[in-house]
């Protein structure tokens, strides 16, 4: 995933978390499948899964390359 790419993904992530805290909504998934992904990347599509999000924090796993995340560790 380029830089680029990353920056992009980490901006919506920081909306999403954003959105879900002015709602009180959390996203997950059951853990088994990556459940929720998303796919970034537009013409170079990118599954990246695991996606969590609550007002506090959202993140997802990139397969190969790790966590991004709203939130530094
Ligand atoms: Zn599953």
């Amino acid at each position: 995933m380029s830089d680029e790419e990353r920056e992009k993904l980490r901006a919506f992530l920081t909306e999403l978390r954003d959105l879900c805290g002015k709602y009180g909504y959390k996203i997950g998934g059951c853990g088994c499948c990556d459940s929720p992904w998303i796919v970034v990347g537009g013409d170079k599509p990118i599954d990246v899964g695991n996606l969590r999000a609550d007002g506090q924090e959202a993140s997802v796993w990139v397969r190969g390359e790790g966590e991004v995340t709203t939130n530094e560790r």
